[in-house]
């Protein structure tokens, strides 16, 4: 069975970073699907700028007419933060014994001890870490130790095991952030050409980051 990719993010607002690194992994790796899931109550910021169903209807219009590419709204069904570590729960207990890539870029991943039950999270998916090419993952302090104990090298390894390896794979990193986005809207400019065309239609039509 193909594994499937998490993409977790705010998404505030989703661009061609994100896709262009989610595709690349897809293809890569061989995933059998990249489900985008963005985050409802992000519990690492005070509140989004976007609002949750708008920033949800941005990576649908993104995400639309990709094989392969899909969103997840299950944490729009759950009170309270969105924690990764319930996410994955509840994919797995839809998917069984499924392998689950939990994708993240090295940013995310260099905060991975502060998360939500972090110590679970290899209990549920493999964690696919998606870095500047030339760039390596920590090894010293308790990421190095994890690393140790769970990196990988064998991409068949997140094909035949259900959960549990790290994974790090280089992709063309876009330098592109949804918040230099949200700021140069706010100066009047327009985002065209940083993402999909129908993301941002959203973002001029509803007016989310204009000041
Ligand atoms: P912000 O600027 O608001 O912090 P962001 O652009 O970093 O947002 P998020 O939604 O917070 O986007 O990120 C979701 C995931 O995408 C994270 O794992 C992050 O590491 C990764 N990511 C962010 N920007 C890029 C990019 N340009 N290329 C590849 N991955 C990215």
């Amino acid at each position: 069975m193909s594994p499937i990719g998490v993409f977790g993010g705010t998404f505030d607002p989703i661009h061609y970073g994100h896709l262009r690194s989610a595709y690349e992994l897809l293809q890569d790796l061989g995933l059998g699907e990249v489900r985008f899931v963005p985050s409802a109550e992000p519990p690492h910021r005070g509140s989004t700028f976007a609002p949750a169903g708008l920033r949800y209807r941005m990576v649908e219009v993104a995400v639309a007419g990709q094989d392969g590419f899909m969103v997840d709204d299950c944490e729009f069904h759950r009170g309270g933060p969105s924690y990764t570590v319930d996410t994955l729960a509840a994919i797995r207990a839809e998917h069984g014994a499924a392998p689950l890539c939990l994708i993240v870029g090295m940013d995310a991943y260099l905060g991975l001890t502060a998360w939500h039950r972090w110590t679970e999270i290899l209990g549920l998916a493999h964690i696919v870490v998606a870095h500047r090419p030339g760039w390596q993952l920590p090894d010293t302090g308790a990421l190095g130790e994890l690393l140790a104990e769970c990196g990988t090298e064998d991409v068949g390894e997140l094909h035949r095991q259900s959960c549990g390896r790290i994974y790090h794979h280089a992709v063309t990193q876009l330098e592109i952030a949804s918040t230099e986005i949200r700021e140069l809207v706010a100066a009047g400019k327009d985002p065209r050409f940083l993402m999909p065309d129908g993301v941002r239609d959203i973002i001029v039509e509803s007016g989310c980051y204009t000041k």
